[in-house]
C-alpha cells in the first residue's frame, strides 16, 4: 500500500459539510468509546465492532444528522474504536506500564474520517474528487495516481482540508545496482553527512532558516494571555511552521535516502542511541540527534525496499583513530583535518571518521523495527505520515 496526499480546495459549503461531518463522527467515537469502557468497567464484558454496528439503525432513527453521513463512514469510526480497544488489550496482555485507556477526543483533535471502500471517485482529467453524500471538490492533484485507490481519508490540518488515498501498488521489484563496497556515514552538524568516500551532503539552508522562524512563532505564543483569542492564532500559526519545516525536512531525507540506498547495498552509521551522551552535549545536538535518527529509520526503511541494508555501529574513538594505521591522537572539536603523526595521514576529521565507521562490524537496523519515526506507518501512508508528526509542547 502506498499513499497519495493532496490538498483540497472545497466550497464553502463542502467545508461545512466536512466540518458537521467530523462533529458527528467524533461524538459517535466518544459514545462507542464510552459504552465499551462502561461495559468493561461494571461487568468485565468487551462489546465488539459487530455489536455496536447492530445499533446503528436505531441510533439513526434518533439522530438524523448520521443518516446523513455515508453509512461506511460510520462504520469506519466504529471500526476505530474497536482498533484502540484492540491496542489497550494488547498493551494489558504485554502488561505494559502505561496500558491507559483508550481517550475520549476532544472535537478539534477528531480530524479525518475514511470511507473505507466506495462512496467517493477520483476523477484525475478534471481533478475532482466526487464524494457520496457530500458533492465534488477540487483536489491539487500534484501528481498522478498510478494502482487501485482502497480508501479515502478526508483530514483537516493547521492549513486546511487534505485527502489521503491508501492506493494498492503493483509490486515493484526495483533492480539495485549497488555497489558491493558498504560505505560509512558520519552525521554532522555543520554539514549533515560525511561519506567514507569523501563525498559530503550539505545541509539544506532551510533547516537552519526554519528553525529561526519555529523559535520566533513559540516566542510570539508565549508572548501572549493564556487563553486569549490572540494566543490561539499564535498557536495556530506555530503549528503550521511546525508543520513546513518537519516536511521540508522529511522531504529531503526521503531524497538523500533514495540517493545513498540505490548507490550502495551496505550502509553504515554510528549508533546514536550509544554515542549520543558522550559528546559534548547542547541543544543543536540534540534537536539534531532528532533529525538523524529519523534519517536512518527511513535509509534502513528505503534499503530494505531495494534489499540492502542499514548498519548502526559502535561510534566511540570513530574521530579519534586514525583510519590507515590505527594511531590515535586527540582531537578537539575546533580541529577540522585528521594529521597522523605516525603514518603522515592528512585527511578531513569527518572522512576519517566515516572510514573508521565503514570499518566497524555493526547491527543491522531493521527498518519496521525502529519505533523512533514510525517507519511501520510510513510503510502505508509512505511520506504523509512522516511528514505531518503530532504537535506537541505547547498549549493554547
Ligand atoms: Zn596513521
Amino acid at each position: 500500500m502506498k499513499a497519495y496526499k493532496y490538498k483540497l480546495k472545497p466550497s464553502a459549503k463542502i467545508e461545512a459539510i466536512f466540518t458537521s461531518w467530523l462533529a458527528t463522527l467524533c461524538e459517535l467515537y466518544n459514545a462507542a468509546l464510552q459504552e465499551r469502557r462502561d461495559a468493561y468497567r461494571i461487568s468485565g464484558i468487551s462489546i465488539n465492532y459487530k455489536a455496536q454496528s447492530k445499533q446503528l439503525p436505531e441510533i439513526k432513527e434518533e439522530r438524523v444528522d448520521l443518516k446523513r453521513i455515508h453509512s461506511q463512514v460510520i462504520q469506519e469510526t466504529l471500526k476505530r474504536v474497536e482498533k484502540a480497544f484492540d491496542n489497550f488489550f494488547r498493551r494489558v496482555k504485554e502488561k505494559k506500564d502505561k496500558a491507559g485507556f483508550p481517550r475520549f477526543r476532544s472535537s478539534p483533535r477528531y480530524d479525518s474520517f475514511t470511507f473505507p471502500q466506495s462512496g467517493f471517485r477520483v476523477d484525475q482529467k478534471r481533478k475532482k474528487l466526487h464524494l457520496s453524500k457530500i458533492g465534488s471538490v477540487k483536489v491539487h492533484l500534484s501528481r498522478p495516481i498510478e494502482g487501485k485507490i482502497k480508501t479515502c481519508t478526508i483530514k483537516r490540518e493547521a492549513d486546511g482540508w487534505y485527502v489521503l488515498f491508501a492506493v494498492e501498488e503493483k509490486e515493484k521489484k526495483s533492480v539495485v545496482v549497488a555497489a558491493d563496497e558498504p560505505v560509512g556515514i558520519d552525521v554532522g552538524i555543520k554539514t549533515f553527512a560525511t561519506l567514507s568516500n569523501g563525498e559530503q551532503i550539505e545541509n539544506p539552508r532551510f533547516f537552519r532558516q526554519g528553525e529561526g522562524e519555529l523559535k520566533k512563532a513559540q516566542r510570539r505564543v508565549s508572548g501572549r494571555r493564556k487563553g486569549s483569542h490572540r494566543r490561539k492564532k499564535a498557536v495556530r500559526l506555530l503549528a503550521k511552521k511546525h508543520q513546513r519545516v518537519a516536511r521540508q525536512r522529511c522531504d529531503f531525507h526521503f531524497k538523500e535516502a533514495k540517493k545513498l540506498t540505490q548507490r550502495f547495498r551496505v550502509i553504515k552509521f554510528e549508533d546514536l542511541n550509544i554515542k549520543g551522551m558522550v559528546k559534548n552535549h547542547h541543544l543543536a545536538k540534540s534537536i539534531s540527534d532528532a533529525g538523524w535518527r529519523q534519517f536512518i529509520s527511513i535509509t534502513a526503511h528505503k534499503a530494505e525496499e531495494a534489499g540492502g541494508r542499514v548498519e548502526e555501529v559502535n561510534g566511540s574513538g570513530t574521530s579519534t583513530k586514525c583510519s590507515r594505521c590505527g594511531h590515535r591522537h586527540r582531537m578537539p572539536l575546533s580541529i577540522r583535518v585528521y594529521r597522523c603523526s605516525n603514518c603522515g595521514l592528512v585527511l578531513c576529521r569527518d572522512q576519517n571518521a566515516a572510514i573508521n565507521i565503514k570499518e566497524r562490524k555493526g547491527r543491522a537496523v531493521l527498518a519496521s523495527r525502529r519505533k523512533v519515526t514510525s517507519v511501520e506507518e510510513a510503510r502505508t501512508y509512505q511520506r504523509t505520515q512522516l511528514e505531518s508528526p503530532p504537535i506537541t509542547g505547547f498549549t493554547v
